[in-house]
C-alpha cells in the first residue's frame, strides 16, 4: 500500500506573507499539492476562479457545508472559507503532500481529524510590518482592513496549537524554513 501524503496546514494572519510564501512553495516544489479552498469572498482583482478560489454564493457554501463536501469551514471578516473534503483525501491517498493555506479557526478542525498534519504558524518580523503590509496592499476598504487587523490579533492568540512557528522575514528564508520542515517530517515517518 502507498504511504499517505503528509497533509501541511499554514495559517498566519493577514499580512504576514502567506500567499507569497505559498506562492514559492508551488514553485519550488511543484510536487506538493495546494488545495484550492470555496469561499463566499469576492474575487480581487487578477483572482482567478478554480486557480485561487472557488467563488462561491453563499447558498452554494451552505449546501456544501450540508452535504459534508467540506473538510473544513469557517467565518472570516464576513464570509465563508472552506477545504474542499474529496480533492485532499484523494491526493493524500495517492501519496501526494497537500498544503492548505487556511485560518486558525479551520485548523483547530483539520487537527482533530488529521492529528498527524503538520501544523505551522507563519509570523510577520513585526506588527509595524504587518500594518504596513495590509495597507500597502490596497486591495481592502478601510472596514475590511480594520476587521482583518482585528482578526490578526486573534489569530497570534492561537499559535499554540501549531507544531512550528516560521517567521516571514523574507521570503527566501521562510521557504527554506518550511522545506527543512517538511523535509524532517518526511524523515521522521520513515522511521516510524
Ligand atoms: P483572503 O480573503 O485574504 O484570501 O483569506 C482570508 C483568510 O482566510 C486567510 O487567513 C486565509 O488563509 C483563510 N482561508 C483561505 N482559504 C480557507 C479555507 O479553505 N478555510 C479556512 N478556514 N480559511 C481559509
Amino acid at each position: 500500500m502507498k504511504t499517505r501524503g503528509l497533509l501541511i496546514v499554514l495559517s498566519g494572519p493577514s499580512g504576514a506573507g502567506k500567499g507569497t510564501v505559498c506562492a514559492s512553495l508551488r514553485k519550488r516544489l511543484p510536487e506538493l499539492v495546494y488545495s484550492v479552498s470555496a469561499t463566499t469572498r469576492p474575487p480581487r482583482k487578477g483572482e482567478v476562479d478554480g486557480v485561487n478560489y472557488f467563488f462561491k454564493t453563499k447558498e452554494e457554501f451552505e449546501r456544501m457545508i450540508q452535504q459534508g463536501e467540506l473538510l473544513e469551514w469557517a467565518r472570516f471578516v464576513d464570509n465563508y472559507y472552506g477545504t474542499p473534503r474529496g480533492f485532499v483525501e484523494d491526493r493524500l491517498n495517492e501519496g501526494k503532500d497537500v498544503l492548505l493555506e487556511i485560518e486558525v479557526q479551520g485548523a483547530r478542525q483539520v487537527k482533530e481529524r488529521f492529528p498527524q498534519g503538520v501544523f505551522i504558524f507563519l509570523l510577520p518580523p513585526s506588527m509595524e510590518e504587518l500594518h504596513s503590509r495590509l495597507q500597502g496592499r490596497g486591495t481592502e476598504t478601510d472596514e475590511v482592513l480594520r476587521e482583518r487587523l482585528e482578526a490578526a490579533g486573534e489569530e497570534l492568540a492561537q499559535v499554540h496549537h501549531y507544531d512550528y512557528v516560521v517567521v516571514n522575514d523574507r521570503v527566501e528564508d521562510a521557504y527554506d524554513r518550511i522545506r527543512s520542515i517538511l523535509m524532517a517530517e518526511h524523515l521522521k515517518r520513515e522511521r516510524l
